[in-house]
């Protein structure tokens, strides 16, 4: 009886924005940004979410190889969807990352990595998905000691709706009693969700967890209000208040769904580096150049 009582006072989420993701230019890298936008309000603590590919990658079209650089104050997160990346970072990682697979890095007081697709895969040829997110840190972690987390695919956690049709990977984070295997500095919820056509789920997301819905691919009704449909609308933010949301997926899909209790901290960012300060950016910037951040070659 007391269980019916608690089920009862759940209350879902409110959609406070939707949005579309779009194109954006990073030098020869057209790719989407749905976050930052001038037409969301800020996602704290999620600072960036950029969505590249599918991408025909061949040795005739590969522009997406990021040569070495820095990161100091915040966490840059990579998921891959399709393809094959290689990581390499100045704490002598250098990881093959695989379609599935999660590397979540630490900057903390600095790190230097590079990634592209393999040289395997340039030859051979395939399709390259992927997400870049960048979640913040609070002051007091900003410089910590750097670390390098990768998630293999088949170690991920998963949860299933009823009938099987919604496969919910926890990258990190906790839902129904399940935790993630990744070490977050914050409470974060990271969810890849798979769907087949025609599947209904109740997500959990924390009360006082700011959250957002990312629609990677096919079409998805949320909230049974909001229709999301890749190339029109991909994104969703959702109110603190209340504590799930629900989804109907209409055609096969992928998602990935975001939450975590905001930092509430001022933020001063340039290029790689994300502090509180502009003074601590001037730091950074030092810091880097007398290498103090590490070494890759
Ligand atoms: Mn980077």
């Amino acid at each position: 009886m007391e269980n019916k009582i608690i089920k009862e006072m759940r209350k879902i989420k409110s959609i406070t924005n939707k949005t579309g993701s779009p194109l954006v230019n990073m030098g020869p890298i057209r790719l989407r940004q749905p976050l930052p936008s001038h037409t969301v309000e800020k996602v704290d603590p999620f600072i960036l979410l950029h969505h590249y590919g599918p991408y025909a990658i061949s040795e005739f079209n590969n522009p997406f190889d990021l040569g070495p650089h820095p990161h100091r104050g915040f966490e840059p997160i990579t998921l891959l969807y399709k393809g094959e990346q290689l990581h390499r970072d100045s704490l002598g990682n250098e990881m093959l990352v695989k379609a599935g697979d999660v590397q979540w890095t630490t900057a903390g007081r600095g790190i230097i990595h590079a990634e592209g697709p393999s040289k395997e895969f340039v030859q051979n040829g395939g399709e390259l998905e992927g997400i870049q997110l960048w979640l913040n840190l609070p002051a007091e972690k900003k410089m910590m000691q750097a670390n390098y987390q990768h998630l293999k695919s088949e170690d991920i956690p998963v949860i299933e709706n009823q009938d099987k049709s919604i496969k919910l990977k926890i990258v990190a984070g906790n839902i129904q009693g399940v935790k993630g295997l990744i070490i977050t500095q914050t409470p974060v919820n990271v969810f890849n969700v798979y769907a087949k056509e025609s599947g209904t789920m109740n997500i959990d997301i924390p009360e006082n967890h700011q959250s957002l819905f990312y629609l990677l691919d096919g079409e998805v009704l949320v909230n049974n209000e909001s229709l999301l449909k890749k190339g029109a609308a991909q994104m969703l933010t959702f109110s603190e208040e209340g504590d799930f949301i629900s989804i109907e997926s209409k055609i096969k899909s992928t998602m990935l769904i975001l939450s975590g209790e905001p930092i509430n901290e001022p933020i001063a960012q340039y290029g790689p580096y994300v502090m509180n300060t502009q003074t601590e950016i001037m730091e950074a910037l030092r810091d880097f150049q007398q290498g103090k951040m590490g070494y890759l070659y």
